[in-house]
């Protein structure tokens, strides 16, 4: 099997989605993750998709989509939210190195969601630096309040859509890029019972 770096958008998430099915199916390759990939390496890098996902140790992006070194750029905070710093790094992918695609990937029962959510609906509080957290992720919470169903995944499925809002937004460098269809930003669900990745 080929795998050399996607050109396209959707190359790429063709890419990640045929990873993800290995992963699902036990036929993990765990392609391009010797020694002589490291080398390789050494001077550049290329990835071929930017990586917003949560903290949360379940989810592991080159393991779930069967990747290798130097394919992803992973930008990983608990709730996967935009803030300052992660907008950076994803900007340094898209402009550095070029990157086309960007996945914003929530998952199934995720802490951060939860622990907003009872804050959100419960009054519940939290101390030191994880109220920074609940308070970037209560926008969206806030936004399912009226949703029938699971709280959780209902707030999950909102923050990833917020999210991907305020990269698609986001100005100077990612909003003209993606208006021209040259940067493609999707949104993934990581369920922790079966591994496979859905897009929505
Ligand atoms: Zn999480």
């Amino acid at each position: 099997m080929e795998f050399d770096t996607p050109q396209t958008p959707d190359d790429a998430l063709k890419r990640l989605l045929e990873g993800n099915q290995r992963f699902v199916a036990e036929e993990t390759l765990h392609p391009r993750s010797g020694f002589d990939r490291v080398r390789e390496l050494a001077a550049s890098q290329k990835p071929f998709a930017v990586l917003l996902c949560c903290a949360d140790s379940r989810v592991v992006p080159e393991i779930l989509f069967d990747q290798g070194l130097g394919d992803l750029f992973v930008v990983r905070i608990a709730g996967n939210y935009v803030e300052d710093g992660i907008l950076g790094s994803i900007e340094y992918a898209v402009q550095y190195c070029d990157v086309r695609l960007i996945m914003v990937l929530g998952h199934e029962r995720c802490g951060a969601v939860q622990a907003t959510v009872s804050a959100v609906f419960e009054g519940k509080k939290f101390a030191g630096s994880i109220a920074h957290l609940i308070e970037a992720i209560t926008p969206a919470v806030e936004s399912t309040r009226k949703h029938p169903g699971d709280q959780v995944e209902n707030a999950m499925r909102a923050n990833i859509l917020h999210n991907i809002e305020t990269i698609c937004n986001s100005e100077p460098f990612l909003k003209p890029l993606i208006s021209q269809g040259a940067l493609k930003v999707v949104g993934g669900r990581y369920d922790l019972d079966s591994g496979i990745v859905t897009l929505f």
